[in-house]
């Protein structure tokens, strides 16, 4: 670790308000200023390496305010992961994490037949009788929640029913290449099949080559360095075969990985590339705000758009969601307190530390509530997950989709 890094902070404390586990414990301990100081001190040999050190530092949701807040340019999420990973990588992975991570996750072969059975599960009707009489109560908490977490699964995953070559509507501007993040087509196909229909919209053709692998974010949420560096020299390699003018991702999580391949591959020129072509949808719509303003219907909707941590505070995107929602003629954004503050989510933090995620969650829910909206829009996956399920234990009417549903549905076509 760079110890560089740990000496910037000055402990003024501008980053306290910002740190969601802050707000809810006000212990220093739980804030970014103290986790700095935490790594700083392990690093300066005063601490020693003990359940109550980690414990302290796996309650940080790697959500980055804290970044976006600093004014010396302290990520005390990123030192914090860094910490976890040379940690692991002189432990090495547990047997679950090596078939999860090594086995399953870089083979979408794999992950898709891994998924068959929770469709069956889903349209035999017995998750349905699972849930009415509370089966699951009998079996470990974690499991409970990651039912709960489960939406309703579409009928295939989007990399087998897409094309790999998407034709340009009308008169072709240009070529992009589409990063289908695992649980984009595995869970939100609708929301991926409308990322295409907007790109070719606009005069894209796309292409989604089909033997891309997950991107590596869960490796580097499971401090798996080695595990995320084989899957970035991968997509390189891979996308690199093709002559694209951007590389697009609909997936805010799969979006801040891939624009950091450059960096983690440093000196590989491919990488660099890669890096440099990455787009969130929400960019490269918004670059065309003219032409796509021009096709859009109205939508009379109340509209509310929650900031994403890996879209807000990992790659700097704020305003161009916004200003897309405010496009569609006759829709009414609301603009939610505390948009850019995470929802809870996290990778799998939500299942390790349940009570955490849970009052953050019903802090956003109540928020999204003040607001009025009927729809709550945002751009990644592990949100509307959270969110969805959140909204539907709260009993709420309020639906969560991608921005680029919305987006979609007002170019025309099924909606509701
Ligand atoms: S991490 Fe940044 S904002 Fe927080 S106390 Fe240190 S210097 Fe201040
Ligand atoms: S990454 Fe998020 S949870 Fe972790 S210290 Fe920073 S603001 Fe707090």
């Amino acid at each position: 670790m760079d110890y560089g890094k740990l000496i910037n902070c000055m402990r003024c404390g501008m980053c306290l308000p910002h740190c969601p586990t802050y707000r809810e414990t006000f212990h220093e301990t739980a804030s970014p200023r103290g986790r700095v100081a935490l790594v700083r001190k392990f690093q300066e040999g005063e601490l020693d390496i003990s359940d109550r050190l980690i414990e302290y530092l796996s309650l940080c949701l790697d959500c980055q305010a804290c970044a976006t807040a600093c004014p010396c340019g302290v990520n005390a999420g990123e030192l914090v992961a860094e910490f976890k990973c040379e940690k692991k990588a002189e432990e090495g992975l547990s047997f679950m994490e090596e078939v999860v991570l090594r086995r399953l996750l870089p083979h979408p072969d794999r992950l898709e037949a891994a998924t068959a059975p929770l469709r069956l599960y889903q349209n035999s009707g017995l998750q349905k009788v699972v849930r009415k009489l509370g089966i699951l109560k009998m079996f470990p908490p974690a499991m409970e929640r990651m039912e709960d977490l489960l939406p309703a699964l579409p009928a295939q995953p989007l990399r087998r029913t897409l094309q790999e070559v998407t034709p340009a509507e009308g008169k072709e501007r240009g070529t992009v290449g589409f990063f289908l993040g695992c649980v984009m087509s595995l869970v939100f196909s609708e929301a991926s099949l409308a990322t295409v229909r907007l790109l070719t919209a606009l005069g894209y053709r796309v292409i989604t080559p089909k033997e891309q692998k997950c991107c590596g974010a869960p490796n580097i949420l499971a401090a798996d360095r080695k595990g995320l560096l084989d899957a970035a020299r991968f997509n390189c390699e891979l996308f690199s075969g093709y002559e694209l003018d951007y590389i697009i991702t609909d997936c805010g999580g799969c979006g801040a990985e891939l624009k950091k391949y450059g960096h983690h591959l440093e000196g590989n020129g491919q990488a660099a590339l890669f890096s440099t072509k990455v787009r969130d949808i929400s960019q490269i719509l918004h670059d065309h705000a003219d032409l796509l303003r021009e096709k859009l219907t109205p939508l009379p909707l109340k509209v509310t758009y929650h900031d994403p941590c890996h879209i807000a505070h990992c790659q700097g995107i704020t305003k161009e969601p916004r200003e897309l929602l405010r496009l569609v003629p006759e829709l009414d954004y609301r603009e939610l307190p505390g948009a850019d503050s995470c929802c809870g989510s996290a990778g799998t933090y939500n299942i390790e530390k349940p009570e955490m995620s849970d009052r953050i969650l019903q802090r956003k829910l109540e928020n999204i509530h003040a607001t009025g909206a009927e729809y709550l829009v945002t751009g990644n996956p592990g949100c509307l997950l959270q969110l969805r399920k959140g909204l539907a234990a709260a009993g709420s009417s309020v639906r969560a989709v991608h921005v680029t549903e919305l987006l979609a549905a007002s170019l025309g076509g099924d909606w509701g």
